[in-house]
């Protein structure tokens, strides 16, 4: 297949810039790689013609009308409408029929066409060019006056709705009226008498709604579409969609004016949607559906359930053959399974348009390792096709089989996007926000969806539809966005008006608000919230695959944040290379922990002072002795547990690095809540008395009370200032180490010291520490153990003197959580449930910062960075906040140069990935 296009390198045009390709013949002005400007239908549509495949002529207005088109406050370029009517009469030239032409009708189909795929989101009309005259010669040349009507009333219902703006449930009203009246369910059993009083009826309701006549100029309504059309991307639901998926604004919707060709001409002809293989599963078999006498439309809005494309085989099978030849030039032109959507028209085949397919997680990683197999594209290529949020849904939950046994089913349908979703039914895509927005998880269920339900779809954890196959809207956005879905679950009635629905066949009912389960990977639906299992990663193999190659590809090692053994046990059968960061302060708050660790607060601040005079050579009082006995004693007994946490963890990631990072959190966080307590004691006050111990609890929280706590005595402050904390903490991770090692394992600490922002805090801790691991060693009798010190590189200060820090630090790693609320003196802990989402939303933000790295935040640590490793070239960085997990950040963390990220166990296998395709990305633009 030709790669390049055969054409003229420009075409005369009226207006300033060249707006216009068009293609037709065998050659196409365009080609498949300018999808910036002709949008992926048009770039697709010339390249299939170049490959000499059969499509209808047409030409693409580009996207660079639709935005100067908005530039000029809704406006039509100059001279963009000669060029138009010049391209037409290209058109009419190839298609050899007469725009407006009473005797020999062209029709065509105004087509939206961004960039980047975004189905059925913005609008599309078809059979524009018909009116009164036109039709009757349409009806002649076909010599069928039923799929004249039909047709006529199609595109009176269609420009009415999306042209016109008239509520398209008028028009679907009436139609249902029809249908009844003739006793009849499907649109194709109503007669041609039917459907001309159906067209009149049409334009009385257009005239009633928008007060002007249905247009009959084919010229205008050809202006007017191309403008919806162009409208159309800043519709309500295309924009929902684009910030969804992350697509940008100002990439503007290309127009294709193509030559209509009629799928709904009788029974040798029909219109479909297929890939070239199953988009559910990956398997190599032609998946998709079809309608006989249809137009596209039917397919994809899931009016008529479509049988399978297979069953064309019998019913044309010539055809078949041709579609099935042509799905696999165009799978090995474009190197990946392709979605298809072509008609037939009176036993010829044509193809409207071809795009890589969107499939399902499992899909794209067996389709990628079998095209790697089959020699069709590099492991390389392969890695970079998978989305690292893929790799997320594969390790995502399914029911629990045996919860699952004795479930009540509601009802089976069709498996259109795989995994279990739990929620509560709701009928309609607005009660869907509201309730996620109460907190509420929902399922959302329709009869079928369509483009004006995504925003329902993006918050709900599943969707259920009566109607609709695997290539409804329902089963398509679903897929994309990763959400479980049933689909054409036809046995179920759903009354929007009473809000409930029942199944004919199970009996079974549920209303708003009732907790259903709904299984995507089977098709089932149940009563009630399943619990759920979790995915297992030992049984994914073809992932497997794909991330070995991502891990000989990557240049930085993915570490895991754990905290307990189980968790970094987990994270390293995900492929951990080492813990970045185990917050040792969860092991302070445990079961009786947590008593010992009160305790000893409540005498911690006495106790070292006391210990400080005694160093100082003064005499204690009874009570200073008996504070240092009370907080040495709770102080021994926390050292021996935490002794236990690091050995499990030292095992568990046996001959792998372990960062362990000394307390960070502020002491209240140990306590109860002030308010709380004071209650308690003003309470028992009034009712006699309350007790000591109450009250002096009382007095503690007091006094530890900060305005700004993340701002006051916490991290090394806290160290420093209470050294026991830290020096049991230090010896309970060496004498893990030793009693690890003498088992015969390999414990590797690094240990951490948190919110440095002057390199003397650093200092100051790392030789008190020192001593005290010196201590240790030399009791157990010299046995060598391999530790280090470090630091974080999380308050703006330490960043910017990292140069100076590490001279005390024998590794740094980035905890991005504090930076980021330190460089943007936002609360972490507040933020995101205050003023944060609402910036993103009103774009004051692009991103939520706390989620993805921020540039001045990234480049901070560029600056630690450089200076770090100015100090020290072999300085080992990492990240252990909680971008290191995000695949954007992860971008940004290749491009510092950092050695290693850090993310939560079920985030590694991301990690993976995303660490693969950054270093990938990093070497072509180094290329470049
Ligand atoms: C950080 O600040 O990024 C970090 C990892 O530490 P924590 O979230 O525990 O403050
Ligand atoms: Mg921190």
């Amino acid at each position: 297949m030709a790669t390049t296009a055969v054409s003229p390198t420009d075409r005369a045009h009226r207006a300033t810039k060249r707006y216009i390709y068009a293609w037709g013949d065998g050659s196409a002005e365009g080609n498949g790689g300018m999808k910036d400007l002709l949008g992926g239908k048009g770039a697709g549509l010339a390249e299939m013609t170049i490959a000499g495949l059969p499509t209808p002529p047409g030409f693409t207005i580009t996207t660079e009308a639709c935005n100067d088109y908005f530039d000029a406050g809704e406006k039509l370029p100059d001279g963009l409408w000669d060029d138009v009517l010049d391209a037409m009469k290209e058109v009419e030239r190839r298609s050899g029929k007469g725009f407006g032409d009473a005797k020999n009708p062209l029709l065509v189909s105004v087509r939206s066409g961004a960039k980047f795929s975004m189905p059925g989101m913005m609008d599309t009309v078809l059979n524009l060019g018909l009116n009164e005259e036109t039709l009757h010669g349409l009806i002649e040349l076909t010599g069928n006056e039923r799929f004249g009507w039909d047709a006529y009333r199609r595109f009176i219902q269609m420009f009415g709705r999306i042209v016109m703006g008239v509520d398209g449930h008028r028009f679907d009203e009436v139609l249902e009226k029809k249908k009844a009246e003739r006793g009849v369910k499907q649109d194709t059993e109503l007669s041609a008498d039917d459907l001309r009083a159906l067209a009149a009826s049409f334009k009385g309701i257009v005239r009633e709604d928008t007060g002007r006549d249905f247009p009959d100029d084919p010229n205008e309504q050809l202006d007017l579409a191309i403008k919806a059309v162009f409208a159309s991307w800043f519709g309500q639901r295309a924009r929902d969609y684009r910030k969804f998926n992350k697509i940008a604004d100002d990439l503007g919707t290309a127009v294709n004016v193509v030559t209509m060709v009629f799928g709904n001409m009788g029974d040798d002809s029909g219109t479909g949607v297929a890939f070239t293989r199953d988009p559910n599963t990956g398997e190599r078999v032609l998946y998709g559906e079809y309608l006989t006498n249809a137009q596209g439309e039917d397919v994809v809005a899931g009016i008529r359930t479509a049988p399978k494309i297979a069953q064309m085989a019998t019913e044309m099978p010539a055809v078949y053959d041709e579609f099935q030849r042509i799905g696999q030039q165009l799978e090995s032109h474009y190197k990946d399974v392709q979605d298809l959507e072509f008609t037939i028209e009176r036993g010829k085949l044509y193809m409207l348009q071809t795009r890589s397919a969107k499939r399902t997680a499992a899909a794209a990683v067996k389709i990628a390792v079998d095209m790697v197999a089959d020699g069709t594209i590099s492991e390389e290529e392969a890695v970079g096709r998978i989305e690292p949020a893929q790799v997320d849904q594969l390790l995502r939950a399914q029911f629990d089989p045996n919860a699952r046994q004795g479930a009540e089913r509601i009802a089976k349908g069709l498996n259109a996007s795989p995994g279990a979703a739990v929620g509560r039914a709701v009928f309609d895509a607005d009660d869907a926000v509201e309730w996620v927005g109460r907190g509420e998880k929902v399922v959302l269920v329709r009869i079928e969806t369509s483009p004006d339900d995504f925003h329902g779809m993006a918050v709900a954890q599943g969707i259920l539809t009566a109607r609709g196959g695997a290539t409804s809207h329902a089963a398509v956005v679903a897929r994309q966005i990763g959400k479980p879905c049933v689909a054409g679950c036809a046995e179920l009635i759903v009354d929007y008006g009473a809000k409930n629905a029942r199944s004919s066949e199970s009996g079974l009912t549920f209303k708003e608000g009732d907790w259903i389960s709904v299984d995507g990977s089977t098709g089932e639906v149940f009563l009630g919230a399943l619990p759920t299992v979790e995915a297992r990663f030992e049984d994914q193999k073809e992932l497997q695959t794909i991330l070995g190659w991502a891990d000989k590809i990557r240049r930085m090692g993915v570490w895991t944040n754990a905290d307990k053994p189980e968790e970094a046990a987990q994270a390293r059968s995900y492929g951990a290379q080492g813990i970045g960061l185990c917050r040792t302060e969860h092991m302070f708050r445990e079961g009786e922990r947590l008593e010992i660790v009160r305790g000893a607060i409540l005498v911690a601040m006495r106790a070292t002072r006391a210990k400080t005079r005694l160093a100082a050579g003064s005499s204690l009082s009874a009570d200073e002795s008996a504070d240092i006995a009370t907080f040495d004693a709770a102080m021994a007994k926390l050292e021996v547990l935490q002794q236990g946490d690091f050995e499990g963890i030292f095992k568990a990631m046996d001959g792998l690095p372990v960062v362990i990072r000394l307390i960070d959190p502020p002491l209240h966080e140990f306590l109860p809540n002030l308010e709380e307590q004071l209650v308690k004691v003003t309470r028992a006050e009034l009712q006699g008395g309350a007790s000591e111990e109450d009250k002096e609890l009382l007095a503690t929280i007091r006094s530890l009370h900060e305005q700004n706590p993340m701002l006051g005595l916490r991290g090394c402050r806290l160290g420093l200032m209470i050294p026991d904390f830290v020096k049991i903490q230090t010896r309970a991770i060496l004498n893990a180490q030793i009693a690890v090692k003498k088992a015969g394992g390999n414990p590797i600490a690094k240990i951490m010291i948190p919110l440095v922002g002057h390199v003397n805090e650093l200092a100051a801790t790392r030789a008190l520490l020192e001593a005290e691991a010196h201590a240790v060693q030399d009791k157990a009798g010299g046995v060598d153990v391999d530790y280090k010190f470090g630091t974080m590189i999380e308050v703006p200060r330490g960043a910017l003197t990292a140069d100076e820090i590490a001279r005390e630090a024998d590794f740094f790693s980035f905890g991005t959580n504090d930076l980021t609320q330190m460089t943007f003196g936002y609360s972490r802990d507040d933020a995101e449930g205050g003023f944060l989402l609402k910036y993103v939303e009103d774009k004051i933000l692009p991103v939520n910062p706390f989620q993805t790295l921020d540039d001045a935040v990234a480049g901070l640590m560029k600056t630690a960075v450089d200076k770090g490793r100015a100090t020290k070239p072999g300085l080992e960085l990492g990240i252990c906040g909680e971008h290191g997990g995000d695949p954007e950040s992860i971008h940004k963390c290749e491009r510092i140069g950092l050695d290693y990220v850090s993310c939560s166990p079920f985030r590694v296998p991301v990690a993976r990935l995303a660490a693969a395709q950054a270093a990938l990305q990093n070497a072509a633009e180094r290329d470049r």
